[in-house]
């Protein structure tokens, strides 16, 4: 299947779960998840309404950002190292994966060089796996209240990456539980933290996050087909 039809199959299924909780169609939006695909994808995607595109890599992000149109938003899904923060600071709509203070406050500082303001989310190991990057369900209430604190960068949200599994209804639990972490947040009203996304649900789990209250999805396989990592 091609990527229209990937699509256009993904776009269906996310009306039809965004239908079966009773939100509305505009409070869900779809990441592209680009990472490891050619140009000619992404331009492909583009044609047909994408302008959401999320990568994992630095110097990918820059490459793409440097050849593709200007009015895509560009999502940082990865985990970010500390030295190449300044590489992305002012190309990037939104960074998902702040994981710890140390990585705020080089945001902070490549931030105010530049005089912006870099909206991040929280990445959160709700699901506690070894191999995963984020912050502690104990610790994401102080993390974000520190990052509060810094001038150049705005907590809009919260982001998680469940476990791979075969049923994807193994995942509602830490979809609930990330949802319930943000609402904990908002009720603190925290000055500078702007709870208002929720990023979760990859192509095995979207419609199970759609259910639990994502405002974004983050779908690779879904639209692109499969990876191809020996390629880049
Ligand atoms: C690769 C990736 C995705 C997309 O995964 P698919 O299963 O291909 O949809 C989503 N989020 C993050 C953080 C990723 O690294």
């Amino acid at each position: 299947m091609g990527i229209k039809e990937n699509l256009d199959t993904v776009k269906s299924r996310m009306e039809k779960a965004i239908q079966t909780c009773g939100r509305e169609v505009s409070e869900v939006k779809l990441i592209a998840v680009s990472k490891t695909k050619p140009l000619a994808a992404l331009e492909e995607a583009y044609r047909y309404g994408c302008r959401d595109f999320g990568e994992n890599k630095v110097q990918e992000l820059v490459n793409k950002y440097e050849a593709l149109p200007k009015d895509i938003r560009w999502h940082m899904i990865g985990h970010l190292q500390r030295n190449k923060v300044k590489y992305i600071v002012d190309k990037v709509f939104l960074i998902h994966s702040v994981d710890s203070l140390r990585l705020a406050q080089e945001i902070e500082k490549e931030a105010a060089k530049k005089n912006i303001t870099v909206d991040i989310l929280v990445e959160v190991n709700v699901a506690e796996e070894e191999s995963k990057f984020g912050t502690t369900v104990e610790e994401v209430r102080s993390l974000v209240e520190e990052i509060a604190k810094l001038p150049h960068v705005r907590v809009k949200g919260l982001m998680t990456i469940a476990p791979y599994v075969e049923d994807s209804e193994e995942n509602r639990p830490y979809f609930e539980k990330l949802k319930q972490i943000y609402v904990d947040i908002i009720h603190k009203n925290i000055d500078n933290v702007f709870m208002e996304e929720l990023s979760m649900g990859m192509t095995g789990d979207y419609e199970v996050a759609i259910t639990e209250g994502a405002t974004y999805i983050r779908v690779g396989t879904g639209i692109f087909g499969e990876r191809e990592y020996t390629a880049i």
